[in-house]
């Protein structure tokens, strides 16, 4: 069986992002970069699938070089390769996924993991844009996911509105995971050493059209500060006030 994971370098989430000089982008000069988070529940489930049946798990990355140490990271939880699709600056999330399904059509995928969404630019599209591109079946923000025994069926709940919603799919097929899929492993020590030598292949990046293009960036207007009416019930008259006749709440 042969599973993919793609993942996605972004900020650290406890990075304060700023908006780049050019005013339609991160400023990733002063950022701590990170495998995205939702990217390592859909790593997780590759690897205890893998566990289970001895499956090959491949990671795939759309970047520059920097991405390399987010397939790193992922390599050194456990799988087998990596592939690095080299392209900079990309920010059309059509031209990733053009991009991944060009480079995966042929690959003899089994499931094509992705996380739900990159908490960087929030799109939560790449996914379902690669299983639309290569006419696969899909499940999106995915909470719980069973093999069958034929190894040619998936069953998965979703996470919906007020529920769960259970789907099966057939195999080859594509998922993306949902915080709470599984608990993703911390790579031990074993497993950053073994990372180093796992083979990371550098690929072209195959052509692909930008259908989007990101024109301005800004961050919401900064809140006002809070203001202290008083520290007893003396207070309460002109609370009352300022939230019926300012605040028009009351
Ligand atoms: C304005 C702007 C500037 C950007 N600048 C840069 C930059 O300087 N450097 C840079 O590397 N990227 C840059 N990007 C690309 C960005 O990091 C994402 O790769 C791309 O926008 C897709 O993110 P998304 O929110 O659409 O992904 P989503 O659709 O939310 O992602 C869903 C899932 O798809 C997969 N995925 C998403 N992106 C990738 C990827 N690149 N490779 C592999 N799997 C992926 C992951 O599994 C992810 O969980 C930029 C994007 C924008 C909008």
């Amino acid at each position: 069986m042969k599973l993919f994971v793609c993942v996605n370098q972004v900020p650290d989430t406890e990075t304060k992002v700023k908006v780049g000089q050019d005013g339609k982008t991160i400023d990733r000069s002063e950022v701590n970069l990170i495998l995205n988070p939702y990217d390592e529940f859909a790593v997780e489930a590759a690897l205890q699938i893998k566990d289970k049946s001895g499956a090959e798990v491949t990671y795939v990355s759309v970047g520059g070089d920097s991405h390399k140490e987010v397939i790193r990271k992922a390599l050194a939880m456990g799988g087998d390769k990596g592939i690095l699709i080299k392209a900079e600056g990309i920010s059309d999330s059509s031209a990733i996924a053009s991009m991944i399904a060009a480079t995966l059509k042929d690959s003899g995928a089994d499931i094509i993991f992705f996380g739900k969404q990159s908490i960087d630019y929030d799109d939560a599209a790449v996914g379902i844009m690669v299983a639309e591109i290569l006419g696969l079946p899909s499940a999106s923000v995915v909470v719980k996911l069973d093999l069958d025994a034929s190894g040619k069926k998936v069953t998965c709940e979703r996470e919906i509105e007020g529920g769960r919603e259970t789907v099966e799919l057939t195999m080859p097929c594509v998922i993306t995971a949902q915080k709470g899929l599984n608990d993703p492993r911390y790579p031990s020590l074993k497993g950053i050493m073994a990372a180093k030598s796992k083979p990371v292949q550098d690929l072209a990046a195959p052509p692909a059209d930008v259908l989007t293009e990101v024109t301005a960036m800004r961050k919401p207007a900064a809140k006002q500060p809070g203001r202290v009416l008083g520290t007893d019930k003396s207070a309460v008259p002109e609370l009352v006030r300022l939230l019926h006749e300012e605040a028009k709440v009351i």
